[in-house]
């Protein structure tokens, strides 16, 4: 447990008021936010997961998916508990939806570095549940680590506010973002009460140049909710508009899972969600999920030929040197070394 950031107390008021994400929670004595993992306690706001980790594992970076960073290398992955969202198709639902007290890791910033040294990680990820929702923690072990040259990545669902983001900003490298439909109905229902403009607006400072953090893009195309391709054009525009057309996408199949009783994603959904995003002229565009596609390779916008090719999360063949297509030059987006 630590003392949380971003809180204040409110003259008059028998709450704490935590403005971390855009929820703003309003959180009286002895109760906790949103979130399940910060409470008020006497009046001062907690983290109540600080070093405590659900999950340490190394995977490949490829399984976050992050595509265009440092490609075919482990990643460190640390998890803890709680988020800020309440999705009714959460895949980690069994950590993401309560706080865990007694994790099977206690862990401090200092060992996690010492853990991605030992193990040869060239990065750490902040995964498995809302990174937001440990944010003390990230924020403290991506200080430490980038001392070290060691890159800091969050896969998150994006919904932090602007100033703590900013806070982080300088020592975080890289973010998958899930964008997880163009329509309120999936924030507020799907999701639980938050709310698409909100999360625009987060997406927005998540892209601002000054914080030089590579982003790629998650949408799990969902039958009934995500699916609406008219829906999918207006969201790929709105990509390319604010974050740009070099921005990778992966469109992610959906399998049933926890709540949610939905079947799983048509390939031809998949198939044409691809072809909308390649008519609006976006350049790097992935199917996860899907293996049968063989929509995992990279190709260079430059010559049409494959750079990186990919079976699962195994890396075939990699012909980028220098950050650049070794057939024709073209610098391709990304951070390959
Ligand atoms: S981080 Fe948690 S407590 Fe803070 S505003 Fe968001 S949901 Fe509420």
């Amino acid at each position: 447990m630590k003392e949380a950031l971003f809180w204040e107390k409110v003259p008059d008021k028998k709450y704490i008021q935590c403005h971390l994400c855009p929820w703003n929670c309003k959180i009286l004595n002895g109760k906790v936010g949103n979130c399940r993992v910060r409470k008020n306690i006497d009046g001062t706001l907690f983290s109540l997961n600080y070093g405590r980790n659900s999950s340490v594992n190394i995977d490949p970076i490829e399984k976050k998916p992050l595509y265009h960073v440092l490609p075919g290398t482990p990643i460190l992955s640390i998890g803890s508990s709680g988020c800020n969202l309440h999705c009714k198709n959460c895949q980690n639902w069994e950590i993401s939806q309560r706080f865990i007290e007694n994790p099977p890791y206690k862990t401090s910033p200092k060992e996690i570095l010492e853990l991605a040294k030992r193990y040869k990680t060239p990065s750490i990820a902040y995964t498995y549940n809302e990174p937001t929702v440990f944010y003390e923690f990230t924020l403290d072990c991506s200080r430490l680590s980038n001392k070290e040259n060691m890159l800091n990545v969050y896969v998150t669902n994006g919904y932090i506010s602007k100033e703590p983001l900013m806070e982080i900003a300088p020592v975080l490298d890289a973010a998958n973002i899930d964008i997880k439909g163009f329509d309120e109905k999936i924030y507020n229902v799907l999701c639980g009460g938050g709310h698409l403009e909100a999360y625009l607006e987060a997406l927005k400072n998540w892209a601002m140049p000054e914080n030089k953090i590579f982003i790629e893009l998650t949408n799990l195309v969902i039958p009934g909710w995500s699916d609406d391709l008219d829906k999918t054009r207006e969201m790929v525009r709105w990509i390319i508009d604010n974050l740009g057309p070099e921005t990778p996408i992966h469109f992610s199949r959906y399998f049933p899972m926890y709540q949610l009783d939905a079947p799983a994603t048509p390939l031809e959904t998949l198939k044409k969600a691809t072809s909308i995003a390649k008519e609006e002229g976006m350049y790097y565009i992935y199917v996860g999920n899907a293996p049968e596609l063989g929509m995992e390779n990279t190709i260079c916008p430059g010559c049409n030929e494959i750079v990186i090719e990919r079976r699962g999360y195994r890396i075939l063949k990699n012909n980028i040197r220098d950050g650049k297509c070794l057939k024709c030059g073209y610098k391709i987006h990304g951070i390959f070394s």
